[in-house]
């Protein structure tokens, strides 16, 4: 591209402010909406800083904890837009599904992150260089300075741009030969949308991982053209030609099986966790439940500590969801302790006298884990743990088995979805 045809960055200030509510991202969806045409196709690319944000949408937390759904983002959108002037929108909204669909079908992938993360966390401990390096970077000591920046970003913001992401990962892995999973996992930890799918695939992709001999090379050019100059790092500091990380095959996929039903026979009590905080877009008859309890899973994200901002992010945005449950359900809702999931529905099935409780289902991630595990303990003692899935993923994941080119085939019946 010439250096005509980039845009200006606009004049006006326009931070995020990520309040953690449903009707927080309702109106930022609905401010958002008029500019999710050509404007958002030509200029999304574009890092402007965290002070010029009209480009994109700033809904990544509020979809993440699904304070508001993929379904009802598209739906705005094409109330406004024709399909063809917001396709680049909407194909975004979609990699968040590809990828939640991908590693559902291969559940090994989060596993082994889940491992590795671990082991590279006790070998930094015996490796003092390592650790240095690793400090240097999660502190914003690098002497990078477009890296250091973002990681200040990250840490005072608790988000990234998408091309900042793409340029942070491609540094930290070919650039600071630093592991890739220690760099996935400080994302996770800070980003206030941080997600299994989202942030592991992506790390994967930049890596190299996720397309056989494909990988993303941050370059001096590329930066200094997309943060309109904000930044032009020293060419001797970012490595341009650096091949991709070892392929590892991921193996054969596994079948999406459905998870375990909802018998509206049995005494029930709804679990929200903050995986799908949208309890009223499900279809409920009155006076089915007889309880609302709410669990948090941002501590589990990392052996390390969550980051503040997230942890903020999805305590409240749990509160949110569990008073809109008080009011749907027209029940008290109780903030269950996140620490032991077995002993905390245990106690709390037993003192409302559940036969089941339904959940959203939780695709692999931490929850997904935590549930595995609770029901494993919970069913030989009667209590069923039921999950309550969404079209919008039961349309979408079956296709997400190849790339992201072969996945768009399904997004036209996708976003028209009811
Ligand atoms: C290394 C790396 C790590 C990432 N980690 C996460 C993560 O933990 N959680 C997360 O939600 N996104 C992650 N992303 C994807 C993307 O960067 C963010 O979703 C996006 O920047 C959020 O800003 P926005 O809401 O303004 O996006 P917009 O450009 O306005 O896009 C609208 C919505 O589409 C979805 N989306 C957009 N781009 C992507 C993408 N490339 N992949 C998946 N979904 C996308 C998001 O839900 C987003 O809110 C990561 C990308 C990279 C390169």
């Amino acid at each position: 591209m010439s250096d005509h045809a980039h845009p200006a960055p606009p004049s006006e200030a326009l931070s995020f402010d990520f309040v953690p509510r449903r009707a927080a991202g309702l109106a930022r969806l609905a401010d958002f909406v008029p500019r999710a045409g050509k404007a958002y196709a030509f200029e999304r690319n574009y890092d402007w800083g965290p002070d010029k944000r009209q480009n994109i949408s700033g809904l990544s937390p509020y979809i993440r904890h699904r304070l508001i759904t993929e379904a009802e983002v598209c739906r705005a959108v094409l109330d406004q837009h024709l399909e063809s002037e917001a396709r680049a929108f909407l194909h975004e909204v979609a990699w968040r599904t590809y990828w939640k669909g991908w590693l559902e079908q291969r559940p090994q992938v989060w596993r082994d992150y889940r491992l590795a993360v671990t082991r590279r966390v006790r070998a930094m401990e015996k490796s003092p260089s390592l650790l240095a390096a690793f400090d240097e970077a999660v502190d914003g000591q690098t002497g990078i300075d477009c890296f250091d920046a973002w990681t200040h970003e990250l840490r005072q913001t608790g988000y990234l741009h998408n091309h900042a992401r793409m340029w942070f990962a491609s540094i930290w892995i070919f650039s600071l030969r630093l592991p890739w999973e220690l760099g996935a996992d400080f994302f996770l930890r800070h980003l206030v949308d941080g997600d299994a799918a989202s942030n592991t695939l992506s790390w994967r992709w930049v890596a190299g991982l996720h397309t056989q001999g494909k990988h993303y090379l941050a370059t001096v050019e590329n930066i200094t053209a997309f943060t309109s100059g904000r930044f032009n790092p020293r060419r001797k500091f970012i490595d341009d030609n650096a091949r991709p990380l070892n392929w590892d095959d991921v193996g054969e996929i596994e079948p999406l099986a459905a998870p375990p039903a909802y018998d509206p026979g049995l005494r029930t009590g709804v679990l929200l966790t903050d995986e799908d905080l949208n309890p009223e877009s499900w279809a409920w008859r009155p006076g089915e439940v007889a309880a609302v309890a709410g669990l948090a899973s941002v501590d589990l994200r990392s052996p390390i500590d969550a980051g503040e901002l997230a942890r903020r992010f999805s305590h409240a945005a749990l509160s949110d969801g569990l008073s809109r449950a008080s009011a749907l359900f027209g029940q008290p809702t109780q903030r269950l302790d996140d620490s032991d999931w077995v002993s905390s529905l245990q106690a709390w099935a037993k003192d409302n006298g559940l036969e089941q409780i339904v959940t959203a289902h939780a695709p692999q991630g931490p929850v997904a884990e935590r549930l595995a595990a609770t029901r494993r303990k919970l069913e030989p003692l009667g209590i069923q743990i039921a999950e309550l899935t969404r079209a919008w993923d039961t349309t979408a994941w079956p296709h997400a088995t190849k790339g992201f080119f072969q996945f768009r085939e399904v997004i036209p019946a996708l976003v028209k979805l009811p």
